[in-house]
């Protein structure tokens, strides 16, 4: 064989072909992109970049919305928006940095308002099988706000604010005030709660994984932050710690000019990794849209320091439930430095069912997201079972039923001998369908037949 023709044999094949978009998830928003928010027309790049005038500036009740409103969308959507925190949950709390990211000349169709400010004409009823806590969390809770549920983790609820509040939040049975339609269980800061949750931790040896949330980490004061890591760290069968905020994805300015937190944060770690231990941040961006370049700066900040963030995201309709938007979300995670972690299937919670997709929407989004980057930073997609049965990997049901929209699940090292059941949306069954359900005998019929049919699986 010729020199020429080894050469030819062995020819590189061509680098895999460079859609339009490929690269998209690399523009990140800079420059004064709050200035196009009236009311924010004039704020300074200092203020703006700094937590306390985002903290001070929060939109923390229905007539501060309305004012920054005002002079930017109709008055027919103001009044909607006024009816939809009437029935809400949840009661509003939004930074003036998500109101800046927020395109309010198409505010029906942003990811961003969907999230965080509800609209009363976009709401549905809520599913027929709804439980307030779905996940169970206060079930398996054997001390206020702390969650035993795995053998090996335990979830610690520190307090009940939040620097925003998400509409969709599985915990508005405790998050933020009471609103007209809920009233709250207390998870307040309290030294004597607390020390009881640590009490229990140091007693249940096979507690070696800590999650510390709330309400939200970000809330939690620089003493606080220490406090709490001294505290379990100091345990010796505790080996990983994650402190969850939803903080870097609504207000990223307080990594940048919250020294004491920032500090205070990164002592934990430090004493963590001298003590063989992992403390980490788990945080939660559900639209490439929320990722900017204030939030890659805080990111970088975080790098150097050696913190590693993991990511969950939530899947809701109108927000992010298309591939596009799923796949650019995760590689705009993977550029920032934040590995993506899970997807959660939208849980069922209340006055929200608007924002739920269908366990098949899930197992479809997945299939495009997994194969465009690394498989360490591809989320698992999971169903968090209502009945505290934990997070299941969505395509792991026993039995799913497309027509009836049930999906059964079941959690062996959980609960074992148990069943656990999802419900899809009931918009994305058949008329004939949504009949039964209104039923109650025939709602009864449906589960149990799913629930044999898992069985016999
Ligand atoms: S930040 Fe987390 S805990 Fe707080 S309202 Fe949002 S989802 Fe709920």
């Amino acid at each position: 064989m010729s020199a020429l023709r080894t050469l030819a044999f062995f020819e590189a094949p061509p680098p895999p072909s460079l859609p339009s978009d490929a690269l998209a998830h690399r523009d990140l928003l800079r420059g004064d992109f709050w200035r196009r928010i009236p009311a924010y027309a004039d704020v300074r790049e200092e203020d703006f970049l700094d937590h306390a005038w985002q903290a001070r500036n929060t939109i923390t009740n229905a007539s501060k919305l309305v004012a920054v409103l005002r002079d930017l969308v109709s008055a027919e959507l103001i009044a909607d928006v006024e009816l939809g925190l009437a029935r809400a949950p949840m009661s509003v709390r939004v930074t003036p940095y998500i109101m800046s990211l927020i395109d309010w000349s198409d505010p029906y169709r942003d990811p961003l308002r969907i999230q965080f400010v509800p609209a009363a004409s976009r709401l549905e009823p809520d599913h027929p099988e709804l439980d307030l806590d779905s996940l169970h969390e206060q079930a398996d809770a054997p001390v206020p706000g702390l969650t035993h549920r795995y053998v090996d983790k335990a979830l610690f609820l520190a307090l009940d604010t939040c620097p925003v509040y998400c509409r969709y939040c599985t915990r508005s049975y405790a998050v933020g005030v009471d609103t007209e339609e809920v009233e709250k269980i207390s998870l307040k800061v309290s030294n004597e709660r607390w020390g009881r949750a640590f009490d229990y931790v140091a007693a249940h040896p096979e507690i070696e994984d800590i999650v510390v949330s709330g309400g939200d980490s970000y809330q939690l004061r620089a003493s606080q932050i220490e406090e709490i890591g001294d505290a379990l760290l100091a345990i010796p069968t505790v080996r990983r710690m994650r402190f969850a905020t939803k903080g870097l994805a609504v207000m990223p300015q307080k990594i940048l000019t919250d020294h004491a937190w920032t500090d205070a944060l990164s002592r934990v770690v430090d004493k963590g990794r001298k003590l063989r231990k992992q403390v980490v941040v788990h945080t939660h961006f559900n639209h490439p849209n929320e990722i900017t370049g204030v939030t890659e700066d805080a990111m970088s900040v975080l790098t150097e320091r050696g913190i590693i963030v993991r990511n969950q995201s939530v899947l809701q309709r109108g927000v992010n439930d298309s591939a596009d938007v799923m796949t650019t979300l995760v590689k705009r995670l993977g550029h920032v430095n934040v590995q993506p972690y899970y997807v959660y299937v939208h849980d069922l919670v209340k006055g929200v069912e608007d924002l739920r997709t269908t366990v098949d929407e899930a197992i479809a989004i997945e299939k495009h997201v997994r194969g465009s980057t690394a498989g360490f930073n591809t989320p698992t997609f999971v169903v968090d079972t209502p009945g505290g049965g934990g997070k299941r990997d969505v395509h792991s049901y026993e039995h799913y039923d497309r027509e009836t929209g049930i999906s059964v699940y079941e959690a062996p090292s959980v609960k074992p001998g148990r069943q656990f059941t999802y419900f899809d949306p009931l918009r994305a069954l058949s008329a004939d369908v949504q009949r039964r359900w209104a039923e109650p005998r025939m709602r009864e019929q449906m589960i149990r037949a799913a629930l044999a049919a898992a069985a016999s699986a």
